[in-house]
């Protein structure tokens, strides 16, 4: 098969000057204008049900295959990265839809996509819904109208598959490799037991079929997710009604806050994974190559300031916290932990070479506190990001 490569130029010719909505915020009136704007005729758009604020959310309908796939996106509202990737792949559907490829997903294939299943949370940059709740540990109780939406086209639709596409924070590596993960997959648990069946067996062949292509592009930044079995979450219960479901979490690539170098490997994995699905390739690949993804680790901090004099164990490790301000993403930065970071990764390194460190004007280093400027020695120190 020599679809890597198809898709490898692909990426390449699918300029990132072209793609849309490139802030880290994507709000429901966002998706709404590309909706309204830019939906091409191969895909009919329906309102499955409302948020707790009354917003309309949508699906989109691709296909007529009888191989039904649902996938979801923003579920948690500041979680945008896939559902740009969504309309990075509604928009290859619509560019590249004479190519073999696309017609060929097009006859074998039923896509219905759920962009955006938190819009109240998706325009106030949360995780949660509007009333505070994390519908990804709704499933079971089913309390909230977005996860009500949810099953309702669950069960009218009956998919095959399902992708469960999240993003993740910066602080995960592929394993314990200095590689940030920037794609991350899970084939959920359906029981507490971690048991392989069937369904589960099949979302670990689609991963791996992604995670080869992947490689390629983005060696050693793939990690497997944290697979405690909760059957709250939604990948966990619907594996356990044995519909194969894969979690996408989209994570970091070098200097790319904004995620849009990230959104296009999420865009092209499930490239790969409708193909191999539409053309019955899933039991070309081995769950062997699954286990050998590595498991995620809590092993990054955006910035790690080592050999600081005025520390106790001389290191300063420092996240950026992601805050709404006037429609765009603002990064702000903070002491995350002030332990000894030894055997942790940083996006950015910095050698202090045994100086002192001022933190807003003093020499006192306490955790929690914002920094809104940083010295070392005499020198002024730029940790601030461009919004997004
Ligand atoms: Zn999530």
């Amino acid at each position: 098969m020599e679809l890597n490569g198809y898709l490898k130029d692909i990426f390449e010719d699918y300029k990132i000057e072209n793609l849309q909505f490139s802030s880290r915020y994507l709000p429901y009136k966002d998706l709404n204008i590309f909706l309204e704007s830019q939906l091409s005729g191969n895909f009919t758009k329906t309102t499955i049900g409302y948020s707790e604020l009354g917003k309309p959310i949508y699906a989109l309908d691709f296909g007529k295959g009888n191989k039904k796939i649902l996938m979801w996106s923003q579920m948690h509202g500041n979680e945008s990265t896939t559902t740009k990737a969504i309309l990075d792949l509604i928009n290859f559907m619509s560019i590249y839809a004479n190519t073999a490829y696309v017609r060929t997903i097009f006859e074998k294939c039923k896509i219905r996509i759920i962009p955006m299943l938190n819009p109240d949370g998706a325009s106030s940059y949360t995780r949660f819904n509007a009333n505070e709740i994390d519908l990804n540990r709704d499933a079971l109780e089913k309390s909230q109208l977005e996860t009500k939406s949810f099953f309702e086209c669950f069960n009218s639709f009956e998919p095959d598959y399902c992708f469960n596409l999240h993003g993740q924070r910066t602080i995960f590596g592929a394993g314990a490799s200095e590689s940030s993960a920037t794609m991350s997959f899970l084939a959920p648990a359906y029981d507490e037991m971690l048991s392989i069946n069937k369904p589960r067996e099949i979302a670990m062949k689609l991963i791996v079929s992604a995670n080869e292509l992947l490689q390629d592009l983005i060696p050693n930044q793939i990690g497997r997710y944290d697979d405690a079995h909760n059957i709250n979450c939604y990948g966990d219960y619907l594996q356990s009604h044995n519909v194969p479901t894969v979690l996408f979490e989209a994570g970091h690539y070098n200097n790319d806050y904004c995620r849009n170098k990230t959104r296009r490997f999420v865009c092209l994995s499930i490239l790969k994974m409708l193909f191999v699905i539409g053309n019955d390739a899933i039991d070309k690949f081995d769950i062997k190559e699954y286990f050998k993804i590595p498991l995620n680790k809590k092993s990054f901090f955006d910035i790690i300031i080592k050999n600081v004099k005025n520390a106790k164990s001389n290191y300063i490790g420092i996240q950026y916290d992601e805050e709404l301000i006037d429609g765009n993403i603002v990064f702000k930065p903070y002491i995350k932990s002030l332990d000894d970071l030894d055997s942790f990764y940083a996006h950015r390194l910095i050698d202090a070479d045994n100086k002192f460190v001022y933190v807003n004007g003093l020499d006192f280093i306490e955790k929690n506190t914002v920094i809104n400027s940083l010295k070392l020695g005499n020198e002024e120190l730029g940790l601030k990001l461009k919004n997004c």
